[in-house]
């Protein structure tokens, strides 16, 4: 008897594959009748010798007798989920004589106790990230997501059954033929034009589209901040292709991708202000990505900001500034893609009906300015926009009629983003709300007319320096929406506009 094998695995640390070598060696004259497995595997990869055990038992191999040794290498590196369920089941195989082969693969598969091969999460970032050259072996349950990976060999299988007749050479299987994305323009099933009446709102939040700036919608119930905020990712350019993989990869690895393997749509996120530091920003246990990773290349939507814990909203600071999270573990820390649209929403008072105009407010002025600087001030420099969405009467909400639509909004907003993409060629960015102050000076000229409608409204409105700064970005967007070379006064004095928070004292 051999003895001994070693099979190739891969496992994921964040969203990067790193290859595993598993390796088995059976001593057959040990009295001890057991399987160690040893490599910093986590539970799964503990309770992952039964599961194969009782998979080669049930399709009529043998389970060694003697002491069986399975070493996960590199030792140092800790390993998650089942995946590795399968090379270790074929690398115990060839240790004992029931399977010889020459080629060279990478396998990658949970077991049924029945010797079923089972789906894994996070198939699509080992794949897109691995050498192109290798032979990968996978479950049939993550077909969908593997067609999305190009240039690579990969075999798809049921049961472990046939995974060992097609290493053995008895039964041909074909390789996967690569799924070519023909139109990535999503269909949706909601549109701006549900939304009736709150013109000025749609209005606010194209601009916000347009530049990529985050915004808060300052509101009483039932003025329509959710249904507007749910409708701002139908507005938005569709995803590149390199966008739908970078997302998709995040939504393998939560394991939430959809039936079709990818996800389309412009992810949108809205988790409860009761929501934990973990649950927003990922890590805990399992280091899975947390919303602000599944809102990656959509919108992250905080609805009642003021109720959220101050320590979560602090935990937003990062992921804001870079576009990513780290995520730090026992043995290592982790790094989630993390780029979304914020788009916050709050009453403006506890008992939500300030400014209303038919119900009653019973909040005191103090109570009404504790409330609202509950928000960070950390967040709310993030915040480019603000939106007042007043109520409708009754009546004002009969005679309104909706007249902007999500498609003639998002062609407004992808010219605008047309103009950004070539004014930003070759930089880092690629929208105005992410200029730097030197980008500003470049791209907004004020002429002496502007620049005194904005020494002015400094004046008036108590604009910091900060808030200037975000009043040209957005100004810059709006001039991009009508196809404007210079920022004129029309456009700084809508920009000004989003900077009052009106309803609030
Ligand atoms: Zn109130």
């Amino acid at each position: 008897m051999k003895r001994y094998a070693r099979v190739r695995s891969a496992v994921l640390k964040g969203l990067e594959p790193i290859e595993v070598v598993v390796e088995a060696h059976i001593d057959p004259r040990s009295v001890y009748n057991d399987v160690d497995i040893i490599g910093l595997g986590d539970t799964a990869v503990k309770e992952s010798k039964r599961r194969v055990r009782s998979a080669l038992n049930s399709l009529g191999f043998k389970f060694p007798d003697g002491r069986v040794v399975v070493n996960l290498a590199p030792s140092d590196l800790k390993k998650e989920g089942s995946a590795l369920d399968l090379p270790i089941a074929i690398a115990i195989l060839c240790a004992s004589d029931q399977l010889e082969f020459q080629d060279d693969y990478l396998i990658l598969g949970e077991l049924g106790l029945n010797g079923e091969v089972r789906r894994i999460n996070g198939l699509l970032p080992i794949l897109a990230g691995l050498d192109g050259t290798t032979k990968i072996l996978i479950p049939q349950a993550n077909l969908s997501e593997a067609q999305l990976v190009r240039n690579r060999s990969i075999y798809a299988f049921e049961n472990l059954r046939d995974v060992v007749a097609f290493l053995q050479g008895m039964r041909d299987f074909p390789a996967l033929d690569p799924l070519i994305l023909e139109n990535t323009t999503p269909h949706w099933d909601i549109d701006m034009a549900d939304v009736r009446g709150q013109e000025a709102a749609k209005r606010a939040l194209m601009v916000a589209a347009a530049g990529a700036h985050n915004v808060l919608m300052i509101g009483s119930p039932g003025s329509g901040k959710t249904m507007l905020a749910k409708r701002l990712v139908t507005i938005l350019p569709p995803m590149t292709e390199e966008e739908i993989l970078e997302t998709s990869k995040i939504y393998s690895v939560a394991g939430l991708l959809p039936p079709e393997g990818y996800v389309l749509r412009r992810p949108f996120r809205s988790p409860h202000h009761s929501a934990s530091i973990a649950a927003l920003v990922g890590g805990g246990a399992t280091a899975k990505p947390g919303e602000i990773s599944l809102a990656h290349n959509g919108v992250l939507f905080l609805d009642e900001l003021p109720e959220f814990r101050r320590d979560v909203i602090e935990a937003l600071r990062e992921p804001m500034e870079n576009g990513h999270i780290t995520v730090a573990r026992a043995k290592a820390t982790v790094r989630y893609p993390a780029r979304f649209m914020l788009v916050a929403a709050q009453n403006p008072c506890p008992c939500g009906w300030y400014g209303d105009r038919e119900h009653d407010c019973t909040c005191s002025i103090s109570e009404i300015m504790r409330y609202n600087k509950k928000i960070s001030g950390p967040l709310l420099d993030r915040i480019d926009i603000f939106i007042n969405v007043p109520r409708l009467t009754y009546e004002e909400y009969r005679s309104s009629t909706s007249s902007s639509d999500s498609a003639t909004m998002r062609e407004k907003v992808m010219m605008a983003r047309t103009i950004q993409l070539k004014r930003f060629a070759g930089k880092k960015i690629r929208c105005n709300a992410h200029m730097d102050g030197k980008m500003l000076r470049e791209h907004v000229k004020l002429d002496p007319t502007c620049e005194k409608i904005l020494e002015e409204s400094v004046k008036a409105l108590k604009m910091s320096a900060r808030a200037i700064e975000k009043v040209l970005k957005v100004s810059r967007t709006i001039a991009d929406l009508e196809a404007s070379k210079d920022v004129k006064a029309e456009h700084l004095v809508e920009a000004i506009r989003y900077r009052q928070r009106e309803a609030i004292p």
